[in-house]
């Protein structure tokens, strides 16, 4: 271990010992070498270059795609003493010489800068002039299409490869699925570096998903049986959804407070001032909050609507429990969320190509949601974690036994087939279910074989057992004719009684878990 690291550990950011895998990141990069840092959120990923930085000569220059993120990171620095500086499009022009005069004179030792600004030419030349002692680019995945946050500038940030080649270049990121690393390598010219993969368990967090039939009375119950005395986050898709439920928390009781992008910047940087500093509050925000919150003690994260994919759902909900004490993530989801966000991807100005990827990450959810095996175990091989069932999911506490649906199945897609694959979920169920209504007759619908071959389900069974088939394969919603479902290639198989079909059960017990057991 090198002692000179652990004296800097210790003397300027105040802690005792190093944390997982930093000690030899640091040692790593201290010593001149590449490195990429998968480290989920709130591993500890910053101190893995600050103190490099202040063993080497030179400033080191770190790439982050955020102002806020800047910001508080100096602040943090300065705090500890440290000499740091940003360069953003926010610093006035006098003070950008005087940092630049500490750099010439050796004092700062990091700083700040966003991607943008790196790679225009005047920037370069500057670096060209100035002794460099290392490159951090953080939130590396932004390089990636694959992943959530992606930074065109970021994909130019590899030519530091060929204009600096003797300086260390280290790229960390919180997101590691392998499509996104082998980007990180490619983008960044890291085919060198050493690669560090921190497990991204969050074993304190207990993960819950329950289907939604009133979704607002379901959050109102899960975060009543959460008391008043925690703070939490909910995240809604739209913002109107958010101003909904944070009018509804409020009327209930609740220290509310609404957070989207169409609030007034100073409205939201007041909110989430009042989320970082105060106790029990609870932000129901849209996606725009979260990056760079550090707030310990959030004891759940709830999704009243399904996210947009696994990397979301990952990153939001590991915003809970950063303190390492017993938190929940809850989880609310339908169909309609499903086909929404489809609908939504499929409407975006987005490339074909993207679109797939966006389109598959999305189902990659609804997977998750459906799956009756341990959540954990699926989230985790996202990023290509190989682990033993948890024991602390709703799955794993209470695992759904499967039942044999093979006849239910059938008699789903051949009423599909009936219906011409023209008909969209909600019509479908009521032929199934035998409605007697005007629309079904003047179709002559109630004329079909299928037609009240479903009576003993429920709607909402019904809904189950369609989720179920979407979510495996069987029956796709087509986005560009009324959402339609239809057969797909893997339907004809079950159609023809070749395959049987196991489905989870189609009403959740009610006892389902509310409150995460103490870990
Ligand atoms: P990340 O960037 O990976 O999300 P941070 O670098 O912000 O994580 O670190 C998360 C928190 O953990 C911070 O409050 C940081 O001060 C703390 N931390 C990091 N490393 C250590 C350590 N070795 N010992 C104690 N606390 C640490
Ligand atoms: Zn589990």
């Amino acid at each position: 271990m090198n002692t000179h690291a652990l004296q800097i550990l210790h003397d300027t950011f105040g802690y005792q010992n190093f944390r997982g895998q930093q000690a030899d990141i640091v040692e790593c990069v201290a010593t001149g070498n590449h490195a990429i840092v998968l480290m989920p959120t709130g591993g500890g990923k910053s101190l893995c270059y600050q103190i490099p930085a202040l063993m080497r000569a030179g400033v080191t220059i770190v790439v982050s795609p955020l102002i806020a993120l800047m910001d508080d990171q100096v602040a943090n620095l300065q705090a500890a003493g440290v000499a740091a500086a940003a360069v953003h499009s926010g610093i006035p022009s006098e003070k950008l010489h005087a940092i630049a005069h500490d750099i010439r004179q050796g004092v700062l030792k990091l700083l700040y800068v966003a991607p943008e600004r790196l790679v225009s030419e005047r920037f370069v030349r500057f670096m060209h002039s100035i002794d460099i002692g290392l490159f951090a680019i953080d939130e590396a995945h932004c390089v990636s299409q694959w992943g959530h946050d992606f930074r065109p500038e970021y994909q130019q940030l590899g030519f530091l490869a060929h204009e600096f080649p003797h300086i260390p270049r280290m790229a960390l990121t919180a997101t590691a699925d392998e499509e996104t690393r082998a980007d990180i390598r490619h983008y960044l010219q890291l085919q060198d570096a050493q690669t560090f993969v921190s497990s991204f368990d969050r074993p304190n967090i207990f993960y819950q998903v329950i289907e939604k039939n009133n979704g607002k009375k379901q959050l109102l119950q899960f975060i009543k049986s959460q008391g008043h005395q925690v703070s939490g986050i909910v995240y809604c898709l739209s913002r109107k959804r958010v101003e909904e439920v944070a009018l509804l928390l409020q009327e209930n009781g609740f220290n509310a407070i609404p957070y989207h992008a169409g609030l007034d910047m100073a409205v939201r940087t007041r909110h989430q001032k009042q989320f970082s500093q105060e106790d029990n509050v609870i932000v129901v925000a849209t996606v725009a909050f979260g990056m760079g919150i550090d707030k310990p003690d959030v004891r759940f994260v709830a999704h009243l609507d399904m996210p947009k994919s696994i990397e979301h759902f990952y990153q939001e909900s590991g915003r809970a429990g950063r303190d390492g004490l017993p938190a929940i993530s809850w989880l609310c989801y339908g169909l309609n969320d499903w086909v929404l966000l489809r609908q939504r991807i499929q409407d975006g100005e987005a490339s074909s190509m993207q679109k797939q990827i966006e389109l598959q990450k999305v189902d990659a959810v609804l997977s998750l949601c459906e799956t009756a095996t341990c959540r954990r175990q699926l989230l985790l091989a996202q990023f290509d974690e190989v682990s033993e069932p948890c024991g602390h999911c709703d799955n794993c506490l209470e695992t759904p036994v499967r039942f044999d649906a093979t006849e239910l199945v059938q008699k789903l897609l051949s009423c599909v087939y009936r219906l011409k694959q023209n008909c969209a979920t909600s019509y479908v169920i009521d032929v199934l279910r035998g409605k007697d209504s005007d629309w079904v007759r003047r179709l002559g619908h109630d004329k079909l074989s299928t037609f009240n071959i479903g009576a003993d389900l429920s709607d909402k069974e019904w809904r189950s057992v369609v989720r179920q088939c979407v979510a495996g394969g069987l029956l796709s919603v087509n986005l560009s004719h009324n959402q339609a479902l239809q057969l797909t290639e893997a339907s004809k198989a079950v159609l023809k009684g070749e395959q049987q079909l196991w489905l989870r059960p189609l009403k959740r017990d009610k006892k389902a878990v509310l409150s995460a057991p103490k870990t």
